[in-house]
């Protein structure tokens, strides 16, 4: 693996290769989630059913990113590493961030560094995500109404009916995609069960978000990372867009200092840097 990474730990700015910064990072993950001698295996054998193991999925379910973090032993480095992907993953805290979103989203990739790389970020639809959803419209002989948030949703032995906007659409069947957290203002009869409504009142919604900076300078393979509460704890550059760099943040003044520092150590100079386009 070509490239060099830059990371903060204990507040101090590190250089080294790709290499060697994916095998710590690697390191920190399988500690991280190994909370049964498996690496995590047993708690997601079927990544595809979560609640294949139901009483480990319980068992670990009140457990935050920090939490798990507190319990590791590996070096404050590792330590520092691992926080800043957990923290780009959960779009959060760490305290807020759930350890077992972690484990799911790690079993989905089969374990492996490299394949959450590749399925999360690596490759993408050329004419955009847009395009996906436009073509499974066009093939789909349905009638769209967008911008049409759904009011209620009433099920009976006759079939359902749902309520938008004052309109009234009748179906056999409904498929309800709404994001948890948006859940509970919905009305729904028969009533969501208990559970589910709590959870989606206190579901907990990003915070992160993800930027692209166009620098003119080429750059080779980089990754940079920091801890939280650093506002971007990850960036790395873009495979096959060479002069995109992509970082998260919470507070953009914050965040181009930081990515500044970052950016510092693969040698970009400062005019580039005030073409970065946030
Ligand atoms: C900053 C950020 C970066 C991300 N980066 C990546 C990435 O690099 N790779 C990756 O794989 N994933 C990424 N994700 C995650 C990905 O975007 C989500 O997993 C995905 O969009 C979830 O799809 P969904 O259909 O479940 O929900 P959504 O895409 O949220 O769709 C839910 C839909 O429901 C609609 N809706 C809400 N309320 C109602 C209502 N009352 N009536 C009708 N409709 C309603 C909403 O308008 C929305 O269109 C990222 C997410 C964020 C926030």
């Amino acid at each position: 693996m070509s490239g060099k990474a830059s990371w903060i730990t204990n507040n101090r700015l590190k250089e080294t290769t790709a290499a060697e910064f994916v095998e710590k990072l690697s390191q920190g993950i399988q500690a991280f989630c190994d909370v049964d001698g498996m690496g995590g295996r047993s708690i997601f054998p079927r990544p595809y059913a979560p609640f294949f193991k139901d009483e480990l999925v319980r068992q670990f379910d009140k457990l935050s990113i920090q939490d798990r973090l507190d319990q590791l032993t590996v070096s404050q480095e590792i330590k520092d590493l691992t926080a800043s992907l957990m923290a780009m993953g959960a779009a959060n805290t760490v305290d807020q961030g759930a350890f077992l979103d972690w484990v799911k989203w790690w079993s989905l990739n089969d374990y492996s560094l490299q394949n959450f790389g590749d399925r999360q970020a690596r490759y993408k639809i050329h004419e955009g995500t847009g395009a996906l959803a436009r073509a499974i419209a066009a093939d789909a002989p349905v009638d769209l109404k967008l911008s049409t948030p759904v009011d209620a949703v009433e099920q009976s032995e006759a079939g359902a009916i749902v309520r938008a906007g004052g309109a009234i659409y009748r179906a056999k069947e409904v498929i309800c995609a709404v994001p948890l957290a948006v859940l509970h203002s919905i009305r729904f009869t028969p009533a969501l069960p208990p559970a589910k409504l709590e959870a989606a009142k206190t579901a907990n919604v990003t915070r992160g978000r993800k930027v692209y900076f166009n620098i003119r300078e080429r750059i080779d393979n980089w990754s940079g990372v920091a801890p939280p509460p650093y506002p971007v704890t990850y960036a790395f550059k873009e495979d096959d867009f060479l002069r995109e760099l992509l970082g998260r943040c919470c507070k953009t003044p914050r965040m181009s200092r930081q990515l500044l520092r970052l950016i510092a150590a693969i040698g970009v100079s400062a005019p580039t840097l005030a073409m970065i386009v946030a």
